[in-house]
Order: C-alpha cells, then structure tokens, then sequence
C-alpha cells in the first residue's frame, strides 16, 4: 500500500518522466505485479516515460521495451529486451542470464564467479574484467566505452563482436 501511494504521489502534477527506484522492493510476487501493473496502466494514461530500476531481472525484462544492464556503476549493455535475451552481448549480461532459475535446465543455479569491486577501488580497464572469462590484456588497460553494435544496441565491451 505504501508503494501505491508513492505512485500516486509521484503522478499527482502528471510528469513526463518517472524513474521508479526499486518500486517492488521487499513485495511478494502477487504483490510486485500489481506495482508493475499500477505503474504501466499510469504509463498508457500519462504518456509517460518511465525508467525502472530493479535487480529482478526477469520481472523488468516482462514490463520494459528496452534494458540497460549496469555493472560496478556504469552502463554496460541496453538493447530492447528481445535481442538483450537472444543475443547477450556484455560477458556480464550473459553470466546474469545464465544465472536466472529455468525449468528447462536440471541442476543446481550457476552463480557468477567472484566480487562485484569496490567503488572506490575499481579495477584498472573494464571493471568487469576480473570475473570476465574472455578477459583479455587490452581488457586491463582500457576502459570499453558504450558503443553500438547490432541492430538497436549499445555494449561496453572490447569482444561484444564476439558475442556467441
Ligand atoms: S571488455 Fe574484456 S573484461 Fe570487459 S567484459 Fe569485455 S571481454 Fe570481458
């Protein structure tokens, strides 16, 4: 309910833009739905905007067009969810979808290896490269920046080319 009424606080002077934070945070399944569904039903009626920021990966992918993937505070990936979902580019948007419970797969859940970094002790070239299983030498030196690749997507990564 508290949730609920944040939403209506925050569409009360009709914005153009709204960034809800975690809007589902420590909600069960029933509920975060109804949250999801309270925000998009304000979305056809505002024509707003609206940029969600959540960990549920599954339950973002079901309710946005497009999805940015951030990793030690910076934008790694965005892609409409479509292509983010057949064809994952960034290293770390694959170990994320990997990691996502499926029926079809038998077995325990695969985790991603390793410590996301210290904000303030960031490794030296792509954050990531730590944990990457493609790291490379040019990976410790440079800093990937976001650039476009494919048909509709941006990807911080020297080897997105080489996306499986
Ligand atoms: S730039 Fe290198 S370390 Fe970073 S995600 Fe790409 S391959 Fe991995």
């Amino acid at each position: 309910m508290r949730q609920r009424v944040l939403i209506a606080i925050a569409i009360a002077l009709e914005p153009a833009l709204i960034i809800a934070d975690e809007p589902t945070s420590a909600l069960d399944v029933v509920v975060q739905r109804q949250v999801i569904e309270t925000l998009a039903r304000v979305q056809r009626d505002l024509g707003a905007a609206v940029i969600l920021v959540g960990h549920d990966m599954g339950l973002m992918a079901q309710f946005v067009d497009r999805l940015g993937i951030m990793y030690a505070g910076r934008l790694v990936e965005v892609a409409r969810v479509s292509e983010m979902v057949t064809v994952p580019r960034h290293p770390y948007t694959r170990a994320l979808i990997s990691s996502l419970p499926s029926l079809d797969r038998k077995g325990g859940l695969q985790g991603i290896p390793g410590l996301a970094p210290l904000l303030r002790d960031l490794p030296s070239g792509c954050a990531f490269n730590p944990r990457c299983p493609l790291a490379v030498e040019r990976c410790r030196r440079e800093t990937p920046a976001l650039r476009p690749v494919g048909e509709d997507a941006v990807v911080a990564c020297h080897l997105a080319e080489a996306a499986p």
